[in-house]
């Protein structure tokens, strides 16, 4: 039995290490460098999503959180927990009353793998961690959540699929996908044709583009949502803050990143290329002015080091980007399964799902062998 899969992001190399260790025949296309689009442009957040908890994604939350526990104790070297600062003012969209009952929701949710519960913290305790705007600030919370290198965690994965009998193909464009009834036909960049008995699309944001060329029908569209960070040329603090912008209520991260400070994220309908998308002039003007309200010493485009942005693939549609769930959803059609959406930090629950969608399909449960990352000294590179 040969499986393919198509796409080299965090969702498709996850589910290539999974199949291999279920020792499927498994080889996985990429159009570039594996780990190098939408998985290595997060804000790099290992997390249940607080905010996701305001629309009531509960049964999300609940899942992100067991993943960050379970990616907290097989990968404790790139995954580590970061503290979290909510500081609120007399302007804040949410109250204290409001944040608080958030975070006593997140802390159950995370049951008993929980990294610590929150704490209500003073202005001047606050004002003690982070160089805070004076002005207004009644007081606030810290929670805990965890931080990852996107990129090396991509790369990580892959190797380690690799080491379990996965092939891997880098700089391999799939260009069409034909059914043959039994088996599907991949054409690969440079003529070749190759034979699967089954396919796992995971083409992330090219997924639309994907089924649309290969005349595939499905029932889910994904939305394309911008998001772009800064990264500045300082460190700010050792904590990180969750921060509200008051025009238009949405949340955005102050966060401690490899001796600087990354803010993000922006989140617009992206309307162009899905290659080289970067951050737009209004995104980073957008971000510095809502940084500048919050943080004592503002910033200005001279202390921006560097600024990334990616295409976030979000299942449905909304007027309201924030509003959309970060779910994802797994279509099996015969022996073709379609993967939409996500977030990185469920990568695995995802994996292992879409294993067993193909478990289902040959009839067979297959047992996996335990889940061992292969060690960190082997070079990632730049995305
Ligand atoms: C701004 C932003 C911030 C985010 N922050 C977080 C966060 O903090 N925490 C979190 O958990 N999640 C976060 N996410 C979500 C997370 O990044 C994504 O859900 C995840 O990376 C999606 O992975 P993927 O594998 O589906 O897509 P991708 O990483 O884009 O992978 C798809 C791959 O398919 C390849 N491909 C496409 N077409 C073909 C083809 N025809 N042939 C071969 N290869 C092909 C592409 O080259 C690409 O590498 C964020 C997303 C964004 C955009």
């Amino acid at each position: 039995m040969r499986l393919a899969v198509i796409g080299g992001g965090i969702n498709g190399v996850g589910i290539a290490w999974e199949l291999a260790r279920r020792d499927y025949d498994v080889t996985l296309f990429e159009k570039g460098r594996c780990g190098a689009q939408t998985s290595s442009a997060t804000t790099k957040m290992i997390h249940g999503g607080l905010r996701y908890l305001e629309n009531l994604h509960i049964a999300l939350v609940r899942e992100s959180l067991r993943d960050r526990a379970w990616l907290l104790e097989h990968l404790p070297d790139l995954v580590k927990p970061v503290e979290i600062l909510l500081p609120v003012y007399d302007d804040s969209p949410r109250s204290r009353v409001v944040i608080r009952a958030g975070l006593v929701l997140y802390d159950l949710l995370a049951g008993r793998s929980n990294i610590a519960r929150h704490e209500a913290l003073t202005a001047d305790e606050l004002m003690a961690r982070v160089p805070l705007v004076r002005a207004g600030l009644r007081g606030g919370f810290s929670y805990r959540d965890a931080q990852t290198d996107d990129y090396a965690l991509a790369r990580r994965v892959v190797a380690s699929a690799i080491e379990e009998g996965a092939t891997v193909r880098e700089q391999t464009r799939v260009l069409s996908l034909r059914s043959s009834g039994k088996e599907w036909i991949v054409a690969i960049a440079g003529g070749a044709l190759e034979r699967f008995d089954f396919v796992i699309n995971a083409a992330g944001p090219w997924m639309n583009a994907f089924l649309a060329e290969n005349g595939i029908r499905s029932r889910y569209r994904l939305s394309l949502v911008r998001g772009s960070h800064l990264v500045l040329n300082h460190r700010i603090a050792d904590a990180g803050m969750l921060l509200q912008s008051l025009s238009d209520r949405r949340v955005f991260f102050v966060l401690p990143w490899k001796g600087t400070t990354l803010v993000g994220t922006t989140e617009v309908m992206h309307q162009t290329s899905l290659e080289h998308v970067q951050a737009t002039n209004e995104e980073i003007d957008y971000l510095i002015a809502r940084f500048n309200r919050y943080v004592r010493q503002p910033i200005g485009r001279d202390d921006i080091a560097s600024t990334f942005a990616g295409v976030r693939p979000l299942v449905g549609r909304a007027t309201n980007p924030s509003t959309i769930a970060r779910d994802y959803r797994l279509e099996r059609r015969g022996n073709l399964l379609n993967v939409f959406g996500g977030k990185m930090t469920t990568f695995r629950s995802l994996s292992e799902k879409a294993a067993m969608r193909v478990d289902n399909y040959f009839g067979q449960t297959r047992a996996a062998r335990p889940a061992v990352f292969i060690s960190a000294s082997s070079p990632v590179g730049q995305p």
